[in-house]
């Protein structure tokens, strides 16, 4: 297992900003002196504040820029390299734990379909480390898909297609040893594509934003409803939580292994 090096991210606790690359990101407004105050401890080219949560389909934040103009930038985490736009991508360093977990979860044998790539977010990590065979990396939005083919050519991968499409209309069948579903929100509308996706035995990375009371119930029930109409059976599974969302919410990931009945 290679251990974290050169992650440039930094988290101010007093602060609240996250550096991502060589940008800063805040949360709420700053006046002038805390400007300088971060510019001075992390020499950032830009600061940016993030002015709504972060919601929508391409989960596009919303943002005023209150230092330098540049919004490019390329963040180094876990030896892999990032280059996204953070005034139109999110970065969420609340995953930073999954991402490295995702690392090294296939292995040389297995396909992999990331049905919501975004820019690389588990398919660099994982194709980097795991070196499976092949990651069929799927995103929807044209910017995101501009900067996961950027980060692709960065890392020097050739084990990494990627494809510019809703998910759903993507014609891969029976082809997945493994399925990642990095994405919140109605996720189980899109089980039964993963299903397709799905060899006759394979496994479900399933992300969920669930409230605690029924964290260990509902991602489980809906997995079995999805299972059955698509003719597998649940072998096993195991549930990790990712980060608090909200009070009482948890982000959380089942990794639910399945075989064709
Ligand atoms: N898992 C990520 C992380 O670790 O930070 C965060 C989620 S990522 C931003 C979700 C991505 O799914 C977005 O880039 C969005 O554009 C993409 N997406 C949403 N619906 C999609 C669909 N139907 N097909 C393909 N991509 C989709």
């Amino acid at each position: 297992m290679c251990k974290i090096f050169n992650s440039y991210i930094e988290k101010d606790e007093i602060m609240k900003y996250q550096k991502v690359g060589d940008v800063v990101i805040v949360k709420k407004e700053l006046n002038k002196d805390e400007i300088n105050e971060i510019i001075n401890k992390t020499k950032c080219k830009t600061i940016v504040l993030y002015t709504t949560q972060i919601t929508g389909e391409f989960r596009a934040p919303h943002i005023k820029i209150l230092y330098g103009s540049e919004t490019e930038t390329i963040h180094k985490e876990y030896g892999c390299l990032f280059k996204l736009d953070v005034s139109k991508i999110m970065w969420s360093q609340g995953n930073i734990k999954e991402r490295v977990r995702m690392a090294h979860i296939s292995n040389e044998n297995e396909t992999v379909i990331d049905m919501f790539a975004g820019i690389g977010y588990f398919t660099i990590p994982l194709a980097k480390y795991s070196k499976p065979k092949l990651v069929y990396a799927i995103e929807k939005n044209p910017i995101a898909y501009h900067y996961l083919c950027e980060n692709i050519k960065l890392n020097k991968l050739n084990n990494v297609t990627p494809i510019l499409s809703d998910n759903r209309e993507v014609k891969l069948k029976d082809v997945a040893d493994r399925v990642i579903m990095g994405y919140v929100h109605k996720t189980h509308k899109f089980l039964d594509k993963a299903f397709e996706f799905l060899k006759d035995r394979g496994v479900i990375h399933y992300h969920e934003t669930v409230a605690e009371k029924i964290m260990f119930e509902r991602p489980i029930e809906r997995l079995k409803f999805y299972s059955k109409k698509n003719n597998y059976k649940l072998l096993n599974y195991k549930i990790v939580k990712i980060k608090k969302y909200a009070p009482g919410v948890w982000h959380i990931v089942v990794d639910a292994e399945f075989k064709k009945l």
